[in-house]
């Protein structure tokens, strides 16, 4: 099998080079590189199946090198490595569309399990059609006829537990266990704030089904 290939983003060259060790052992490939222009300049060449980024970098903030990403259309899983532990600082390493976050200091296996899982998810199809809708888990995008809408890893996972159970009321703890990660703290607000932007999208793909509200449970794909 083919190693996975990982950009470890750090400016800090000691934890650098025990971030690159401890991953090689685990077998992963690394390139790491300590600024975000570096990042930017040479993500398309490596290649990478996932983003280990500091977000305290020094010509930046890592976070704003995940939207940077995002908005050319890369949606490499991204897994953020912060000091804070702030509530805030959390949630915002997720509207800028990470994937994951681990507060300093950390331990190398959960790091490796978190980047594991991370990399089976982003590779992993899932059930992608309900009515014309389909969704597409290589390029994250919903399309309905000729028409097509981009969604983010967030909105993705989340759509994705719907389309698991076309026409099945979720429940709205399972489609937060579907979105975030695990432990994360997620107010009702952030996912009413999600499910409204896929309606959005919805709304842009004519002949598309509708996300409906089930009251007192949760959300439908119909
Ligand atoms: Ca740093």
């Amino acid at each position: 099998m083919l190693q996975p290939v990982v950009m470890v983003v750090e400016d800090d060259a000691a934890l650098r080079s025990v971030l690159l060790r401890g991953l090689e052992e685990e077998g992963f490939r690394c390139e790491a590189v300590a600024t975000g222009a570096q990042v930017l300049a040479r993500v398309a060449e490596v290649a990478p199946q996932a983003l280990v980024v500091d977000v305290g970098l020094p010509d930046c903030d890592g976070r704003d090198v995940c939207q940077a990403l995002r908005a050319r259309g890369d949606e490499t899983p991204v897994l953020f490595l912060t000091a804070r532990d702030a509530l805030v600082d959390r949630l915002s390493g997720f509207d800028a569309g990470g994937d994951d976050y681990l507060t300093k200091p950390f331990a190398l296996d959960e790091l490796v399990a978190r980047l594991r899982a991370l990399i089976r998810r982003a590779g992993s199809p899932v059930a992608s059609r309900v009515g014309g809708l389909e969704l597409d888990p290589a390029t994250h995008a919903l399309r309905c006829g000729d028409a097509q809408e981009r969604l983010t890893p967030t909105e993705f996972r989340i759509i994705a537990a719907l389309f698991a159970r076309p026409g099945e009321a979720v429940r709205r703890r399972e489609l937060v266990r579907a979105g975030w990660p695990h432990g994360a703290i997620v107010n009702d607000n952030t996912l009413d704030a999600y499910i409204a932007r896929l309606r959005r999208k919805l709304r842009g793909l004519p002949g598309a089904p509708t996300l409906e509200t089930v009251h007192g449970v949760g959300y439908a794909i119909r």
